[in-house]
């Protein structure tokens, strides 16, 4: 059988990987700027990773939810503490389009509407339910789950409008768009989002699968805003590559038995991965690092001058020009043989290090882009 042919895929095969590090099948090395669409978090094999996830599956890879799984609890545990939500409720699941779901159905569920508010460029993911919620018309299907969505600009006033007009369950947002091209919603629209959630019985949905887990600086992004949503879904960092994703529930949803569900949700394997990369956030203190390192790249990439502008927060940095990316984003890969990734906008560089990336990485990659740049540019006035 062959793999249905829907990834176009950059001649590269990786064998082996540490930190920010990869080897392909012919002993190349690549310095990883994007870690698998923002994945790697704790960086590649980390050695207390690899221990955990180790030890566990020699005891026991997993058991379904029909027992009890301690490491689940433990998880649950040391999230609510390095999250600083020791309060809330964790459902564990496989992906950020089934986090995405859930949390959309829990809110529909806990308000009894079914309209939701979603913003433009946004991404949530790519099944049926969570597509629904997501702009990108590349990628949604003639079928669409039953939801009625609305797509708005950063506009505290139109989302008024509409929640008065229609029964809205949920707000999704992502507190800085990824895929979208690294735009950020403003603290001042986030905090009045949420003060508009709260007096109309709307439920908040941080979409924080890709700018969570540390990436900004922050545990969650929509930290920097103060404001604590009633649902935060999760994936990508959590695992560190290990297939993994959840939402935390605020304390005033009730559960109860087959509400939500999954067969591989939270599985033993899956949590020694999780576990393991908080107990390294917090051992390495990464959210300082990921915090400093940003502010670094960001210093840099502002003094040198070449992009028209340096978007993002800490290691979630968006690089936009005003030519289009490809050609630097190609020979980036294939002659400084460093991965980045791009963006909806075609004229927008998308750079997600490991968290643990050291300044020398840093200059690097600074190095190759800046020559690549300018022969764009010399490449434009001739
Ligand atoms: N939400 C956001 C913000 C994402 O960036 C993504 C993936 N790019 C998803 C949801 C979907 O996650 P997954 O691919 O794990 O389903």
């Amino acid at each position: 059988m062959e793999l249905f042919n829907v990834y176009p895929l950059n001649d590269i095969t990786p064998v082996r990987a540490l930190g920010a590090q990869l080897w392909d099948d012919k002993g190349q090395q690549y310095l990883d700027f994007y870690g698998g669409h923002a994945v790697i978090s704790i960086g590649h094999s980390h050695p207390h990773y690899v221990q955990r996830l180790t030890e566990q599956v020699q005891k026991i890879g997993f058991y379904s939810n029909s027992v009890h799984i301690p490491i689940q609890r433990e998880l649950a545990q040391k999230l609510g503490e390095v999250a600083g939500y020791p309060d809330y409720t964790l459902f564990l699941c496989n992906s950020g389009a089934e986090a995405n779901e859930n949390a959309l159905k829990l809110a529909s569920f806990h308000t009894g509407k079914s309209h939701v508010i979603a913003f433009k460029g946004s991404f949530h993911g790519r099944t049926s339910g969570a597509v629904a919620a997501t702009d990108n018309p590349k990628i949604v299907a003639p079928f669409n789950a039953n939801h009625s969505i609305s797509f708005l600009p950063y506009d505290l006033e139109e989302v008024e409008r509409l929640i008065q007009e229609k029964p809205t369950c949920a707000v999704i947002i992502e507190p800085i768009q990824g895929v979208g091209g690294i735009i950020m919603p403003s603290d001042e629209f986030l905090q009045g989002l949420d003060e508009l959630c709260r007096a109309n019985g709307v439920v908040l949905i941080a979409d924080e699968v890709q700018c969570g887990y540390g990436r900004s600086g922050k545990f969650f992004a929509h930290q920097h805003a103060g404001i604590k949503p009633g649902i935060i879904s999760v994936a990508k960092g959590m695992g560190n590559g290990f297939p993994i994703g959840g939402i935390l529930i605020s304390p005033e949803f009730k559960a109860s038995y087959g509400l939500l569900g999954t067969t591989f949700g939270g599985n033993h394997l899956a949590c020694a991965a999780a576990v393991a990369v908080l107990e390294v956030i917090e051992q390495e203190n990464l959210l300082e690092h990921a915090s400093q390192m940003g502010e670094y790249l960001k210093q840099e990439l502002l003094a040198n001058g070449d992009a028209q502008e340096v978007r993002g927060r800490g290691l979630m940095v968006g690089l936009k020009y005003d030519f289009p990316i490809k050609n630097v984003r190609d020979q980036l890969l294939t002659e400084h043989h460093i991965f980045v990734g791009n963006a909806s906008d075609p004229t927008v560089l998308r750079l997600l290090p490991p968290l643990n990336i050291k300044k020398e990485e840093i200059d690097q990659f600074l190095q190759a882009l800046y020559t690549l740049v300018a022969a764009e540019a010399e490449a434009k006035t001739a």
